[in-house]
């Protein structure tokens, strides 16, 4: 089974919503699709649809003071089943620390919202992979690898990220490689990749062994170009 997920970014409306619960209703059952649209659009899927649904963010604590934030216990509660969490864009730009998402993958857990953790390395960093995937998993999970919990772990190497450049089937695989022999064995996590997939290169990097399914950015953004993705 692969995962096919979406990130719509702070992109999509309500005709896009209409689009995606319309058009896509026919998913082999080798796929899993999930897809993660901004906060304020997550409601109006609630109309029955052939897919999961995922937010972008969520806070670490339960309720409180905290303009602007929702719990995972409040998104649950509209429907959704996963949230993404430390994406790039929220590291870089809203100063998402390792502290904040260690809270955040922790609090997911616990408020039954499974977690869609990404990690990658900056361009800066590629020489040096290794060593920032591994200090990013034991952070962003308090070195917790017995107690996954369903983590998706999507590689989402930030240099592929919106750029149409992407690592090579093999830099690909010896990441999933790398990241599941940090991770161990148990059956209670992913690997997906993510950055510059859509309809030409999908089925090669689905085709990764070892690699669990896809994160989609802007190509999950055109129904036509995400249904062929899909398949
Ligand atoms: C992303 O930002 O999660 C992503 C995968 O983006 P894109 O597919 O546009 O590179």
């Amino acid at each position: 089974m692969k995962f096919i997920i979406a990130n719509w970014k702070m992109n999509g409306d309500l005709a896009l919503v209409d689009e995606f619960i319309e058009g896509i209703n026919d998913i082999p059952s080798d796929r899993k699709v999930i897809v993660c649209p901004p906060t304020a659009l997550i409601t109006s899927f609630n109309k029955g649809k052939a897919f999961s649904i995922g937010a972008q963010n969520c806070f670490y604590e339960k309720m409180g003071a905290f303009t602007g934030e929702n719990s995972p216990a409040l998104l649950k509660a509209i429907g959704c089943e996963y949230v993404i969490l430390g994406h790039s864009e929220r590291r870089a730009i809203f100063h998402e620390s390792d502290e904040v998402i260690y809270k955040k993958w922790n609090a997911a857990i616990s408020q039954v919202l499974t977690p869609i953790l990404c990690i990658g390395e900056t361009a800066d960093q590629r020489a040096n992979w290794k060593k920032i995937l591994s200090k990013q998993l034991s952070n962003y999970c308090g070195n917790k690898f017995s107690d996954l919990h369903g983590t998706i772990f999507a590689y989402e190497p930030v240099w592929s990220i919106g750029t149409g450049k992407i690592p090579s089937t093999e830099e690909i695989e010896e990441v999933v490689c790398f990241v599941k022999s940090l991770l161990g064995s148990s059956e209670n996590y992913c690997v997906v990749y993510g950055g510059s997939v859509n309809s030409g290169n999908a089925a090669d990097i689905l085709g990764i062994n070892g690699l669990d399914g896809v994160l989609v950015g802007s190509a999950s953004l055109k129904l036509d170009e995400f249904k062929k993705i899909i398949i």
